[in-house]
């Protein structure tokens, strides 16, 4: 794992993460705007709606490393909005007690604020507190650009896979690979020198920045991925909505889905 330009130990990771966490959680949702020009607002617009919260009526959804609610947000406004659902519910789970503080403060101003819809936990995505999370109990699982920043990705499939009904689906959003050269080089570009300015500039720590983009390049691969999330149990491909996978903006973005039978 490699954090700034030094390279840390594997078991170090987690408590590493948190800190990274911990120093951005405030400027995070500007910095997320600013380094991405707003364009994660657009992915995941298409990514809550592709999942369709609430068509079929009210579900139980959990979103993990979930850190400010924007997914949470985004799944109880579509189920509300489109299929005038509020019994839809969303449980954010995330490592970091800071960024689950500012998700907090910004549901105060919904009104989903102090209702069964929304609520928040502090839980590694790795072990989720079977007594609070038990077995078969989501109809949908999210993780949005959180996956590449856990130690095991096996453990988080496995854990997704267990608290998922069968049926339910499981759901990432993650940067992954561009496979367009010269998009790729732009991106490269665009990353290595932009974001952690944006970072030093924004939020006064170009560390935590430098870390997150190395941590999009060490992600497995589109197929790779897909492979794991096979290996966790999950179907995927034709026989879900279409595909294992699907880029957004030449793979810079990608979702990858699965059921659990
Ligand atoms: N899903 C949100 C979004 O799309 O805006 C937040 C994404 S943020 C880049 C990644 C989040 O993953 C952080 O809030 C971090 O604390 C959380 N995280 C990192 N490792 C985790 C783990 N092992 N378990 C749970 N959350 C974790």
């Amino acid at each position: 794992v490699s954090f700034g330009f030094k390279e840390v130990p594997e078991e170090s990771k987690e408590s590493l993460v948190k800190g990274v966490f911990d120093s951005v959680a405030s400027s995070y949702d500007l910095m997320n705007d600013a380094s991405s020009l707003g364009v994660h607002r657009l992915w995941k617009d298409s990514y809550v709606s592709e999942l369709k919260p609430g068509r079929k009526g009210p579900m139980r959804c959990i979103d993990v490393a979930g850190g400010t609610g924007d997914i949470a947000l985004r799944i109880l406004d579509h189920a509300r909005e489109k299929y005038a659902d509020r019994e839809t519910s969303v449980a954010v789970v995330d490592i970091n007690a800071q960024m689950l503080k500012e998700g907090f403060r910004r549901f105060k101003k919904t009104m989903y604020h102090n209702t069964p819809q929304i609520s928040f936990h502090e839980a590694n995505a790795q072990s989720l507190p079977p007594e609070v999370f038990p077995d078969n109990t989501f109809d949908l699982y999210t993780i949005a650009f959180g996956i590449r920043n856990c130690t095991s990705i096996p453990s988080v499939l496995k854990e997704a896979h267990r608290v998922l009904k069968p049926g339910g689906t499981f759901a990432c959003l993650e940067f992954s690979r561009v496979n367009n050269p010269l998009l790729s080089m732009l991106y490269d570009q665009y990353s290595f020198t932009m974001i952690p300015l944006l970072g030093t500039i924004l939020a006064g720590d170009r560390d935590s920045y430098q870390y997150l983009i190395e941590s999009i390049r060490k992600f497995p691969p589109q197929p790779e991925f897909a492979k794991m999330i096979r290996e966790a149990g999950f179907v995927t491909g034709e026989d879900v909505d279409g595909g294992a996978w699907e880029d957004m903006w030449g793979g810079i973005a990608c979702v990858h889905k699965g059921v659990k039978l």
